[in-house]
């Protein structure tokens, strides 16, 4: 299918994309990649949960929910040397961004608040890209995150607006919207994506997809989480989403996003080798390391170097952007979200 790339995409179009062929679906994604991104290039990203557990919030998919029976404990909040400890480990394995999360509904201002930036410049020093998913948030406080230094800021949509309410109650989409916007506002990259298999239809996916591209600026960065079913959660008992689902969903995000990293997130622990590779061959371009994201089992290291290997991929080395990290991200002009650049258990 022939379509211009910064199109705003209707529905149809996008439906009209996402039923495609599916070959032809990933050969077409895999042209958008490689006219947009060095194609043998993964980003590795790490994520750490700086607040685990005890969320007032009811996503139905996340075992750190309060409302839920899980084997989850609710965590103090990290110290800025934990944390900062864990980014050194995170830069030392091959990570280039260290995503931060905490199990909040929305930031409050105050010494948590002031914690997080002490982790997310130290993160900066380390020559790490730092991003962080923290709830909702105010303008005020997303301008506070840009002169600590953030790259990015994660806000997933977690899946159409009209299956949304089958999903959250506790918060609305137009609010997840919102905060979307703050950070857009104040010059930091947005990170927004989805979970895949909470049951939702095609016409889900192809709306989430939409809505994604429709943002203005688009997302620097898209998630793609598999759901993983934790034991406790109202989604405990999902049927699992058919790979090709989450391929084709990957390989339209692509096609619609053709700038944006397209991060291979949550679920990749029960995913095939062979279907890794062909979301890579897809667009996706970046996958998180580390045991755990937040709370869900994530593939071993081993396993991850041994795939890109495999595969004659690299890991992407630190870009100077990173790496000389001084001032603000305001003032050194790093954060514009419309430049090229979490999971499902994240706010
Ligand atoms: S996804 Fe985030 S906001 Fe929702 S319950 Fe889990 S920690 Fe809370």
């Amino acid at each position: 299918m022939d379509m211009p790339e910064t199109q705003r995409w209707t529905e149809a179009e996008v439906a009209a994309l996402y039923r495609m062929p599916l070959l032809d679906l990933v050969f077409e994604a895999a042209e958008v990649h490689r006219r947009h991104h060095d194609p043998q290039e993964i980003q590795m990203c790490t994520l750490a949960s700086i607040k685990t557990g005890g969320c007032p919030e009811d996503c139905a998919y996340c075992p750190q929910s309060s409302r839920y029976d899980t084997s989850v404990e609710s965590d103090k909040m990290m110290k800025v040397d934990e944390v900062l400890d864990a980014a050194r480990a995170a830069r030392d394995a091959g990570s280039t961004r260290f995503c931060m999360g905490a199990a909040w509904r929305e930031v409050n201002d105050g010494r948590a608040f002031e914690r997080v930036l002490d982790m997310i410049r130290g993160v900066r020093d380390l020559g790490l890209e730092a991003c962080c998913t923290l709830g909702m948030l105010t303008g005020d406080q997303a301008r506070r995150l840009a002169e600590a230094g953030l790259t990015a800021y994660n806000h997933n949509l977690d899946t159409s607006a009209d299956y949304y309410g089958s999903i959250i109650t506790t918060r609305t989409y137009q609010e997840r919207l919102d905060t979307i916007g703050h950070v857009a506002a104040a010059g930091i990259k947005v990170c927004c994506g989805g979970i895949l298999g909470m049951g939702e239809a095609q016409a889900d996916r192809i709306r989430l997809l939409q809505t994604l591209a429709s943002l203005d600026p688009q997302p620097e960065s898209v998630p793609i989480n598999a759901l993983v079913p934790i034991e406790g959660t109202p989604l405990q008992n999902q049927a699992e989403l058919d790979i090709f689902e989450w391929v084709r969903a990957i390989a339209v995000a692509r096609i619609l996003l053709p700038k944006a990293m397209v991060r291979l997130s949550a679920g990749r622990l029960t995913i095939s080798a062979e279907a890794q590779a062909l979301a890579f061959l897809a667009g996706a371009n970046s996958i998180f390391t580390g045991e755990k994201l937040l709370t869900t089992p994530n593939p071993e290291k081993d396993f991850d170097q041994s795939l890109l290997a495999r595969l004659g991929l690299r890991a992407r080395v630190p870009d100077k952007e990173a790496s000389h990290h001084q001032g603000t991200a305001a003032a050194d002009g790093r954060s514009r979200p419309a430049e090229n650049g979490v999971p499902a258990a994240v706010a």
